[in-house]
């Protein structure tokens, strides 16, 4: 399909982007998910090729590049090397931590946050959800005290991607329990800040080397300077930043369902049964063709999306439609990609099989292709 997404410029990119992981990722990513775990200086070396951060503005250190096709782009070539632990690290540096960041911060936070942020010595990370909320932010119970020139918070986050190796996390916590959806805020807590403690590293089913983790906070103190932007506007922030993400998650989405789709007929190409090759029989082209056209379909859908956010008119709905279909077809040609690998596509050192459990969790983060649905279901039957 002829896209014309893209232009020069990124398929220039696409070149430095195609040899960092030659060199840093390809090579390693195996390892890191034997040992569970991906060495921090990696993403220093990403940062510092370019291969997050690009929007950072210059005076900070970035490129102050906002163009969403060059994440597009990493997205891609990080699929094509099925480095999808690694992949996800970089979209949340991306996709949720910067542009927090960028939008909310004051001058002096952005001097305090964004150079280390640009060069990989600060990773950062996004706490939302709790054991007892997740879907319902609402719900959330961690909460804030202001005390003198400091925030004491207290309460528990879980599922933090990046949690453990993260230097900053911005924390959404309740200000004012009596005061509804204007009782949150945000704060940016600093790794060694009192009281703010790590649990274990989550034992997931996929994405092995990527950490993800329990938050605990015991009247954990945190300067009033760490309030990132406007105390009690802490859910409109998330809710105005969850289209960026859920883009993210669509990105990374088609990404990977083209990659293995790719591999797939590969391998089709290549296995024989009954004296001929599998791409032979009828039932397999047509599982190829259906597929073919699905990825093809979303991908128009995806690129017009990447097209709306660069111009500043993603909105909310047309965010959520594109996160729960991308990732729901991620799920589904993953899954008969598999099937197309016989018993090869369930060992850990096939792609497709690795895929399988890597990818299963995107119809879950950033929101429910339930939540998704009443996102959309709600904005069709209101006034
Ligand atoms: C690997 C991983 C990484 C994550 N990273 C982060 C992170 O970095 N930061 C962060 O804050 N969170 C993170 N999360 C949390 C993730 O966003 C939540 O798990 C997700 O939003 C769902 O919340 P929950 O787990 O509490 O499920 P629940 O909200 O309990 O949902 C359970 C089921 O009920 C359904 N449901 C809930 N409400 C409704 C409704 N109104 N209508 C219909 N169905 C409904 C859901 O769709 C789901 O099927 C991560 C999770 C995982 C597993």
């Amino acid at each position: 399909m002829d896209r014309r997404l893209y232009e020069e410029d990124h398929e220039a990119y696409r070149e430095t982007v195609r040899e960092f992981l030659a060199r840093e990722v390809e090579p390693h990513k195996d390892q890191w998910d034997d040992d569970g775990w991906i060495p921090r200086e990696v993403y220093a070396s990403a940062a510092e090729a370019g291969i997050y951060a690009l929007q950072v503005p210059e005076e900070y250190g970035g490129a102050g590049v906002a163009d969403y096709r060059f994440r597009m782009v990493a997205c891609e070539e990080i699929a094509r090397v099925n480095a999808l632990s690694f992949g996800l690290t970089i979209s949340l540096q991306d996709d949720l931590v910067l542009a927090y960041l960028l939008d909310l911060t004051d001058d002096e936070q952005k001097k305090r946050w964004l150079p280390g942020f640009t060069t990989g010595s600060i990773i950062g990370a996004l706490a939302m959800t709790e054991p007892g909320a997740g879907s319902d932010l609402r719900g959330m119970r961690t909460s804030a005290r202001r005390d003198g020139d400091s925030w004491l918070l207290n309460g528990q986050k879980t599922f933090i991607s990046s949690g453990i190796m993260s230097d900053l996390v911005v924390v959404a916590a309740c200000t004012d329990p009596g005061a509804g959806s204007s009782g949150f805020s945000l704060f940016g807590v600093e790794k060694d800040t009192p009281g703010f403690e790590r649990g274990r590293k989550l034992d997931k089913i996929g994405l092995p080397s990527q950490d993800t983790a329990e938050l605990f906070f015991d009247e954990a103190r945190v300067p009033a300077t760490n309030l990132i932007g406007e105390e009690g506007k802490g859910l409109q922030y998330l809710m105005s930043h969850l289209p960026r993400e859920r883009l993210g998650v669509s990105a990374k989405a088609l990404a990977t369902t083209r990659a293995i789709f790719e591999q797939t007929v590969a391998y089709t190409r290549e296995r024989n049964a009954f004296g001929q090759p599998i791409s032979d029989f009828q039932h397999t082209r047509f599982e190829l063709a259906e597929m073919a056209t699905e990825i093809d379909v979303a991908t128009a859908y995806v690129d017009q999306s990447v097209r709306a956010y660069n111009g500043g008119k993603l909105t909310p709905v047309d965010a959520a439609k594109g996160k729960w279909f991308v990732s729901e077809l991620q799920k589904r040609v993953i899954d008969r990609c598999l099937q197309l690998h016989g018993g090869y596509g369930f060992m850990r050192e096939y792609p497709v099989g690795k895929a399988y459990v890597d990818t299963r969790i995107q119809t879950i983060y950033g929101g429910t292709t339930e939540i998704m649905k009443e996102i959309i279901g709600r904005d069709l039957v209101s006034g």
